[in-house]
This record gives structure tokens, sequence and C-alpha cells, in this order.
């Protein structure tokens, strides 16, 4: 179908009135108009079947969550200066769902916000300026979260990388200095942040704070390495540093054997930040800590935040909670990304074209390279795939930097049949596609 110029106007008309550094997916872009579940329709009536969308962790338009937003909005919306019940009742909901001291929630608007708070209550706790990032992490959009991000501040108009932000390396078993097989490569990677921290350290510098993702997103869909996050947050810790969990991509039950990112690691965080899933596409977002962190950040300032916590957005957490539980997406995560990457892994056999397959539950990359002894990514090869995809009725994305990890984290409840059919359709698009080798 070609809809291109059916668009035209649209197109047109947002150029001239919506900024223009904000890119749209696809040559000929989509007019989606419905979504049902894992299920997205265009205007004119074709299916996809969407296998990237995070946000809409427990199905779009998801019966049960589009009611509780309907029954509350026509109730009341308002600030959290008045009491209510939901407010208190998501926090102890939503904090029985994390280990130890993680007990005292904030509520805000969006992944960025909630990150930029995170390193602001560090930054109060330690008295310490200087925060450790991982290399090619996105963080968010805001001023604080844009100076945690190398994506952004070492890309294309970026403003470099700030004094008091230092990056460790990608703990990448794939590409990085110790690859799989290693032994003890987490640790071995995990000696960046010490080495950054003794550099800080003699300077007369402390640390703030330690942030990373709990799988990697953007750095390119990446497990990390046994081992990593323990060593890492003993580092930090030593150094007088908060472990802050970034689990706006990967938390609440995607990764399948657990329920959060970092529970693979065997790491409790001091503060934990929240996103993407947590509304099912309400922006909701949150950040988790421990009293004492919260009770340094009570320093006198009042934290207001005017949508954060509103009875709208905690009707909709709570009702989100409710079907990832109800209905076992944990499990159901588990058991489809254990099907599908083994399905993933038997088109690897047959095509030289992906060099990895990784993931936990519906968290999954598959990197793709013109070379398995050179690495050489397989760019544009994967873009073509992509739109192939689509035209097959798949949505899938790219990400990492070198822009050739094909990114799968569908709404959890995709399950085995979309699963076949997608690695059925992925089969033939890649023997179809023309790369040095095949
Ligand atoms: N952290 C991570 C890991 C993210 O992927 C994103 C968004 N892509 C953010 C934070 C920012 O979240 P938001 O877009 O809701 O501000």
């Amino acid at each position: 179908i070609n809809t291109s110029d059916d668009y035209k106007p649209l197109l047109e008309e947002r150029k001239q009135h919506i900024g223009r550094n904000l890119s749209i997916s696809y040559q000929q872009p989509l007019k989606i108009w419905k979504g049902a579940l894992q299920y997205l329709y265009d205007e004119k009536g074709r299916t996809y079947i969407d296998c990237v969308n995070n946000v809409s962790h427990v199905g779009h338009c998801h019966p049960a969550v589009v009611a509780a937003i309907q029954r509350q909005a026509a109730r009341l919306n308002t600030n959290t200066r008045y009491l209510y019940d939901d407010l208190v009742a998501y926090a102890k909901e939503l904090t029985a769902t994390l280990p130890g001291e993680l007990k005292v929630c904030y509520f805000t608007n969006s992944g960025s916000e909630a990150n930029d708070l995170a390193i602001r209550m560090s930054r109060h706790f330690t008295k310490q300026k200087d925060v450790i990032v991982l290399d090619h992490a996105y963080h968010g959009t805001s001023t604080v979260a844009m100076e945690l991000s190398p994506y952004k501040f070492d890309g294309k108009g970026g403003f470099g990388k700030p004094p008091h932000t230092h990056k460790a390396v990608n703990p990448d078993l794939y590409r990085g200095e110790f690859r799989y097989g290693q032994e003890n490569a987490g640790a071995a990677y995990a000696e960046d942040v010490a080495n950054i921290i003794a550099r800080l350290s003699a300077e007369g510098k402390g640390v703030a704070a330690f942030i990373c993702e709990t799988l990697l997103g953007v750095g390119g869909q990446i497990p990390l390495p046994a081992g990593y996050l323990e060593k890492v947050y003993q580092h930090v810790r030593a150094a007088g540093g908060v472990c802050i969990a970034d689990e706006v991509q990967v938390g609440f039950g995607r990764v399948g054997s657990c329920f959060w990112g970092f529970e693979l690691q065997e790491v409790v965080p001091d503060i934990v930040v929240l996103g993407k899933p947590i509304g099912n596409g309400h922006p909701l977002a949150a950040v988790v800590t421990t009293p004492a962190i919260a009770a340094a950040f009570n320093n006198g300032m009042e934290y207001f935040n005017t949508f954060g916590g509103n009875p709208v957005s905690m009707a909709t957490g709570r009702a989100v909670l409710k079907a990832i539980q109800e209905e076992e997406m944990q499990q159901h995560a588990l058991d489809t990304g254990a099907y599908f990457l083994k399905g993933l892994k038997q088109l690897m056999q047959k095509h030289p074209i992906i060099g990895d397959v990784r993931g936990h539950g519906l968290f999954i990359g598959a990197e793709l390279v013109r070379s398995r002894e050179t690495l050489e990514p397989a760019v544009p090869e994967i873009d073509v795939v992509v739109e192939k995809m689509k035209d097959r009725g798949f949505l899938i994305s790219t990400d990492g930097p070198l822009h050739n990890v094909l990114k799968i984290k569908p709404p959890l409840v995709f399950n085995k049949e979309n699963a076949d059919a997608l690695l059925m359709h992925l089969d033939m698009v890649l023997g179809e596609l023309s790369y040095p080798g095949n």
C-alpha cells in the first residue's frame, strides 16, 4: 500500500507546526489509529503485530486499564495536596514488589524527570556532584538527564561530556574487551568504574551516584555480564556513592525470571527509577528510594509536582500492576521470551548476518553483522530488514551505538503464535537480503 501521497498534507502541516527534530518511523509513515493488546491497526485497516513497544506493557488499550482511567477521570483529577487513598495504596503495592529498604515513592510524569530527581537526591545525600554513567547510555531528555546520556551529549548536536559526568565502558560481551566465555568478565568490566573512582579520589572528589540500566537498551539490548553490578555497587558504595538502577525500559516483569532487571544481578539499588510500562502509556513515572535517602532529600525545600501522583495516574498504575499480576505476565514473558530466543538462535545458524542474539524474557536483541570475523555492522542492511518486516505486518526497531541491533520488546501479551509468525517472516526477509556472503 502506498500511503505517502495520502499523508502529504498532514506531513506538510506537521512540518510547519511541530519541531522538526523529531523523526518519523519508516520511509512511508504509518498512521495508526487503533490499538488492541499486541496489535496495531492503521487507518487503512491493516493489522500490525507490535514487537517493540515496551510502554504498552500489558497491551495497547488493555480494557481494565482503560476502565480505571475512565472511572477516575470522570470522578476527580487533582494534585497530591489532598488526601486520597489510591496514592498511598499504589505506593504500598509498588514497594511490595521491591526488596529491602526501597520503600519511599516520588511520582513524576516521565522517566527523564524521574532520573533528574534521582540524581538530585543522590547529590543531597552524598554532598557530591560527580556521576558515573555507562557509555552510549540514554537516561532522558531533561537537562540533567541529558548530562547522564552519552548517546545525546556525544552525538549529533551534543554539547560534549560535562565535567562532572564520567563514562564507564559498556560491559559488552560480544564486542567489548572481555567477551563471552571469559571468566570473571563482569568483575573485569567493573574495574573501569573502580578506576574512575580512583581518578576522582586523586582529584579530591567523591561520587554522588552510579547510574545504569539493568539491561542496556539504547546501548544495544545488552544484558549485563554475571557479577557486574555486584562489583560495581561494591566499588561505588565503598566510595560513599549511591547506586541508581534505571528500570525505565526493563522493569515490571519484562525480563521474565524476575520482576526487576536488577534482580538478575542479585543487587539491591539505593534508588530505582521507573517509567514507560508503569502507566501502560499514561504519563507516569516514579523514583523509589530508601528512608535514609528520602530523609536527606527532605532538607527544608518543598518538593511539589503538579501532575505527579495525581488520582488518575495512581488509578492507572494500580490497574497496570494488577493486570501484570492477575494475568501472570511475568511468567508469560519468561516462557514466550525463551521460546522466541530459541527460534532466533536457530535463525542465527541459518543466516550468518545474525552475529549474536541475547536477552532475558521479552527484552531481546539480535546484532546484525556483515562478517562474524570483523563484526562489521550490517548497516544499512538492518534498515531494509525493519522496512520489509513492516510491510509484512511486524513492527520492530533498531538500537545500539552502531545502529545494528534489532530490538524486540513487545507488549507482554505477545504470544508464541506471534513469535512463530515473526520468526517465519524474519527468516524470509533475511533470506532475500543481499549482503557480503549471502
Ligand atoms: N531512561 C531510559 C532507560 C529510557 O529508555 C528513557 C526513554 N527512552 C528514559 C529514561 C526517559 O524516559 P521519558 O522518555 O519517559 O522521559
